[in-house]
């Protein structure tokens, strides 16, 4: 162990003072020796978007937060370099966010994954919570705590994404409306800052960080550890789904389940175009949808259905009939009629849905394909405009890919944190919509993918306007200038935070926000 370190210690100063010299003698990472860092920079210049590869000089392997500390100190004391570093956790990025051009990437995924699960009760806590590295994946974190009888409470659509790169934005999916996004169920982080100094912290110990952190793009500090609250998981769910052909219904009907989080568990909801992406919604949902005959007898390649999607959590042992809570909520709603299914299926399995699509897509080639995805968040006020300019930019023929809507609860959501929603303040409804369509090269070629970017930055920046006062999630802007419009208010406490945690710019520097210093 005292060796490892050593070693990683010796790389680390020998590849550092090699890429902060005026004079570049490095050729490649190999130069430094084998330990620690990897042979090739090629995973970690390539993201789920498959639209940016930009290479890293060097992609550091760290075995422990002192590691990342060590780095981080030596390039923010050497005033003559230029070199950025990026933490990497899946790489599930769109945009190139977790890259570093001629910098340094830290895949996250090299520190021993640990999961400490502590029950309520073994300590002065009063509830009971999760100890887990940055750098670990949900699907981990999720079969740990499962095994007593514990799960975090707040999650995304999909597991196989890191802890620390899901709190850098936010981490929402359909429990969002009731306990907030992930990062609102953080208790504490361990956190290496752009300056090297590792730093406990929380609402009530160094709490600047702590919520410049949550939410903060990783500009602030690499996340090492987390603690995650936990509560008691059901065993099985029931999930509901039901259709519409108009969208006020729609919407309103959604808006109605999320304004019922004492029977609700869980809401979502879809844009259906055409039969495909019915198909691709459908894959872990486990009931015969007799619906792709509407879009056949409509003769109608323009018509849209949507669908509402809603589940309820059945713990068994409560004593609660859940068959009779989701029958009172479902007469509440106003689908179209005959048009409701329901399941039931394991809690592990409904969580973990996204994964059966992953396989069926990997199966026939369409997991690692270019991915130009836009999403936003919108205030209710301006969600019937924002769907008109969707789809006044989006073919319903050869959209491949969900398209996600539904709502969420300002009120769930810490604005002290760095994430940004719609300015729209006195609106407690804002609509997430997610925009996640494939371009498989063999139907889309570079200059298509390129008329699909452009036409997502058209929707983006005229919802961006003051009359929809829409705000991109996961975002993607050309310019600081750019950015500082998206923070809009908050930008000079963005600014400040970065002054203080990180003042030469060195960390991820993929977002393009803040030109490095030096
Ligand atoms: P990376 O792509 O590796 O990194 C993203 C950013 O976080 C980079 O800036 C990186 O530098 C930074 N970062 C990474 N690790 C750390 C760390 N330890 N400390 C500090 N900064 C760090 N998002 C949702 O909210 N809800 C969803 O339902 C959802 N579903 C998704 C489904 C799929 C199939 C995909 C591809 C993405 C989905 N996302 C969803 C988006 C996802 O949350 C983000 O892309 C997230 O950043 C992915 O985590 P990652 O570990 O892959 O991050």
């Amino acid at each position: 162990m005292e060796f490892a370190l050593f070693c990683t210690r010796v790389n680390a100063l020998v590849l550092l003072l090699a890429l902060c010299s005026p004079y570049k003698f490095i050729q490649s990472p190999m130069d430094f020796g084998p330990l620690n860092f990897l042979q090739t920079t090629n995973t970690a210049s390539l993201d789920f978007g498959r639209i940016l590869f930009n290479s890293p000089s060097a992609v550091l392997r760290p075995q422990s937060p002192r590691d990342i500390s060590l780095l981080l100190s030596f390039l923010s004391a050497s005033s003559y370099s230029k070199v950025t570093v990026a933490a990497r956790g899946a790489g599930h990025s769109i945009y190139g966010q977790a890259q570093a051009l001629d910098g340094i990437v830290i895949e996250m995924d090299s520190i021993p994954s640990n999961v400490v699960i502590r029950e309520k009760g073994e300590d002065e806590a009063g509830f009971s919570y999760a100890d887990v590295s940055g750098g670990a994946l949900w699907i981990e974190l999720l079969e740990e705590s499962l095994k007593f009888g514990l799960a975090p409470r707040s999650w995304t659509d999909y597991l196989y994404l890191s802890i620390g790169g899901t709190l850098s934005n936010g981490g929402i999916s359909g429990q969002t409306f009731k306990y907030g996004p992930q990062i609102s169920n953080v208790l504490q982080l361990e956190v290496v800052t752009g300056k090297g100094e590792v730093v406990t912290c929380s609402p009530n110990k160094s709490s600047d960080l702590f919520y410049a952190v949550l939410g903060g793009l990783g500009q602030f500090g690499i996340i090492t550890s987390a603690r995650i609250l936990l509560q008691e998981a059901p065993h099985k769910v029931r999930w509901v789904r039901a259709f519409y052909e108009d969208f006020s219904t729609f919407i309103s009907d959604q808006e109605l389940l999320v304004s019922m989080p004492n029977l609700v568990d869980y809401v979502e909801g879809f844009i259906v175009l055409n039969e495909q992406s019915l198909h691709s919604a459908s894959i872990a949902f486990p009931a015969h949808l007799d619906f792709i005959h509407k879009f056949q007898s409509k003769g109608s390649s323009s018509k849209v259905y949507y669908c509402v999607e809603f589940a309820v959590h059945d713990y068994q042992t409560k004593g609660t009939d859940v068959e009779q809570v989701v029958e009172e909520i479902s007469r509440l709603l106003s689908y179209l009629p005959s048009h409701i299914y329901s399941v039931e299926v394991s809690y592990f399995d409904f969580l973990n849905r996204v994964r059966m699509e992953e396989m069926s897509l990997r199966g026939r080639g369409l997991w690692d394909v270019p991915h130009p995805w836009l999403n936003m968040f919108v205030p209710k006020s301006g969600i019937k405009e924002f769907r008109d300019l969707l789809m006044e930019n989006i073919s319903s023929d050869d959209f491949e890919g969900p398209l996600l809507i539904y709502p969420l609860i300002r009120d769930k959501w810490d604005m002290n944190m760095s994430v940004v929603l719609p300015e729209a303040v006195r609106e407690q409804v804002v609509y997430v919509v997610g925009v996640l369509r494939s371009a498989s090269p063999a139907s889309c070629s570079t200059h298509c993918l390129n008329n699909l970017l452009h036409r997502h930055r058209h929707v983006a920046e005229t919802a961006s306007r003051p009359h929809i006062g829409g705000k991109q999630y996961l975002a993607h802007h050309p310019s600081t200038a750019h950015w500082q419009d998206h923070f809009g208010p908050r930008w000079d406490q963005f600014k400040a935070r970065k002054s203080r945690f990180d003042p030469l710019s060195i960390l991820a520097p993929g977002h393009g926000i803040f030109p490095r210093l030096y």
